[in-house]
């Protein structure tokens, strides 16, 4: 999906982070003329550097007051347990009209830690793509990041409709399907779609490191068994991943029980040789994964893992194996 309006989205969009999100954000913004000018703040010289000699910036800054004062528009891309120190950055330094949106992978937080250092007549609009990969920083990202991919946007009741529509808009320009909801439903659908699974991959990733010498050559030598696909989920950032479960406590800790009572009844299932009840729910989640096959939604993302796309391709072509 291309940009088809004739004018630019916005005159000024910010950066504040520039991984891998606002880094694929800003390559898109710079490929499809969605924004006549992109600004970055950064937290170390490293990246403000770097971000400078790859062009993904026009401006690139260590402090956030030299990158906001003309934006239309703030993206904040950093870890969601800087949003107060940044928050409090934002306070009397903004546009008036100016939109402050993010893209935080918790939704609540991001409203405790924002909206109450904005000043009145700047408009704030969470967000939050669904799309990533395991990779951090700005050499990570790229443009079709987003592509075919879901945004859900948070709006508080009571925010402009503009100011979301125009949130909307670019979203859309970056390939992805926009919906609105709540920001509490958001941190339980992710609690459960997202939060959960990483824990679950960083649990067997790290009781496999735990295994005696010999036990864990072997385990890296088979992974293609299973465990290589944990792995992957288990070598995302460390910083973000750790911040994202301070942040959304309530809902990872309801599901959490949740699951453990379902293992609990596997394991029972298991001691007691009650095959029926085994073959019932992996022939439950079968259906699961057919779901999302169908829903177009199997797939990472497009360029970074072409061969994934590729087996997404066939899947869809043939009933699941
Ligand atoms: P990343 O690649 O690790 O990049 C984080 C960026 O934030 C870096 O540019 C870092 O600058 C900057 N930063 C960190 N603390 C800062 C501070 N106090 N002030 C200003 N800049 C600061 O992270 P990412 O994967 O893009 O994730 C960014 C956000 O997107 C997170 O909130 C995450 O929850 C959300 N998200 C991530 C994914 C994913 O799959 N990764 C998917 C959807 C949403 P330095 O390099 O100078 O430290």
């Amino acid at each position: 999906m291309t940009n088809t309006a004739s004018q630019p989205l916005f005159e000024t969009v910010a950066f504040i982070g520039m991984g891998l999100i606002g880094s694929s954000m800003a390559r898109r913004i710079k490929r499809d003329g969605l924004a006549n000018k992109i600004t970055c703040a950064v937290r170390s010289e490293a990246t403000r550097d770097r971000v400078l000699e790859l062009g993904i910036a026009d401006e690139a800054y260590c402090d956030i007051k030299d990158a906001v004062g003309d934006a239309d528009l703030v993206m904040v891309c950093a870890p969601v347990g800087a949003n107060e120190t940044i928050g409090a950055q934002l306070t009397g330094v903004l546009k008036k009209g100016a939109i402050v949106s993010d893209v935080g992978s918790v939704k609540q937080s991001v409203i405790r830690d924002i909206a109450p250092h904005l000043d009145e007549g700047v408009h704030f609009v969470p967000g939050h793509p669904l799309a990533g990969t395991e990779h951090s920083g700005p050499d990570s990202g790229f443009p079709e990041l987003f592509e075919e991919r879901w945004c859900i946007l948070t709006p508080v009741p009571g925010e402009s409709e503009d100011a979301v529509a125009k949130v909307k808009a670019l979203w859309e320009a970056c390939g992805m399907h926009v919906e609105c909801m709540d920001a509490d439903h958001h941190d339980r659908i992710l609690g459960i779609t997202s939060h959960l699974p990483h824990l679950i991959a960083y649990t067997i990733v790290g009781t496999a490191t735990d295994l005696e010498d010999a036990l864990r050559q072997e385990v890296i030598k088979f992974s293609a068994t299973g465990f290589r696909d944990f792995t992957r989920i288990a070598a995302s950032d460390p910083t973000m991943w750790r911040d994202v479960f301070l942040n959304n406590r309530e809902a990872v800790l309801e599901v959490l029980g949740r699951f453990q009572e379902d293992l609990m009844a596997l394991q029972r299932a298991i001691r007691w040789g009650e095959g029926d009840k085994l073959f019932d729910l992996f022939t439950r989640t079968r259906e699961i994964r057919r779901g999302i096959v169908d829903a177009g939604q199997y797939f990472t993302n497009f360029s970074a893992e072409g061969e994934d796309r590729k087996s997404y391709e066939k899947a869809k072509k043939k009933p699941a194996e």
